[in-house]
């Protein structure tokens, strides 16, 4: 007999690279769904996927202590998903290496305690608790080792995308019948055409063209949730604005402190 457990995910950072001042004084302490953090996801309570300069912050508000993370799966390698300083910290607090997975090839620094693990693309790997993570290639920046990630446990799955605009073809046809639990995808630009990071980011007009083709695909149905992440405030409204638009197609949108089970 096996046990169906459910995914538990929290949101610890949900920013593009556009942070608020108020992070500095009113918000260093608390979430602010106006003033996000890097982004970060924290996965059933002992995976963090991307850590930037702001996940011990986002930890600390949670009172989760850094030695119960035993892996960090990294998106990329631009500096608001990846902080050495950040990984070196947990590392530290723990008596067991930290896993650091990383996209095949990507040049990061040793860190003391820490053991990388690199993934090759397309290739399914099994974690500490028995779920399964998958690297598929993302569109942004090459130089970063950019991929996005399948987290697969008991039979869901969910997808993450940031960061990446659309998706690129191979990704595109892995995903086809997956029939997704939850997809996370780059929200970076708001709700305009016309802005030029259309070929590294999504803007809403983008994510609202993609939605029905992964439908027909069947890379989601009807049930699946779709949640707008790594979103720079700079280019969007306010965050109930934002949740107002989304609303509109299905989606919602992640903010700091977010928690989900599917
Ligand atoms: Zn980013
Ligand atoms: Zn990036």
């Amino acid at each position: 007999m096996s046990n169906t457990e459910n995914i538990k995910l929290q949101f610890l950072g949900t920013c593009a690279c556009d942070y608020s001042p108020k992070l500095e004084n009113e918000c260093k302490f608390c979430f602010d769904n106006d003033a996000r953090r890097s982004s970060c996801m924290l996965i059933d309570e002992c995976f963090l996927l991307d850590c930037g300069e702001h996940t011990l912050d986002s930890l600390d508000i949670l009172k989760i202590p850094y030695d119960t993370i035993s892996d960090i799966f990294i998106t990329h390698t631009h500096d608001d998903h990846y902080n050495d300083k950040s990984i070196e910290k947990i590392a530290e607090s723990k008596n067991e290496p930290l896993k650091l997975w990383v996209r095949e090839g990507a040049q990061v620094p040793e860190i003391t305690n820490v053991v990388k693990i690199e993934m090759k693309p397309y290739q399914k790997y099994q974690l500490s608790n028995g779920a399964y993570l998958t690297s598929l290639l993302a569109n942004h920046d090459a130089q970063s080792f950019p991929q996005h990630f399948i987290y697969e446990k008991d039979g869901k799955k969910m997808f993450y995308g940031c960061d990446g605009a659309w998706l690129l073809a191979e990704t595109y046809n892995y995903l086809r019948g997956q029939s997704l639990n939850l997809m996370v995808l780059d929200a970076t630009v708001g709700d305009y055409e016309g802005d030029y990071r259309m070929a590294e980011h999504n803007s809403i007009p983008m994510i609202r063209l993609m939605l029905p083709s992964l439908k027909t695909n069947r890379t989601i149905n009807d049930d699946t949730r779709i949640v707008l992440s790594h979103i720079a405030p700079s280019l969007h409204k306010s965050h109930a604005e934002t949740v107002k638009i989304a609303s509109g197609f299905g989606a919602q949108v992640a903010y700091d402190g977010l928690y989900l089970e599917i």
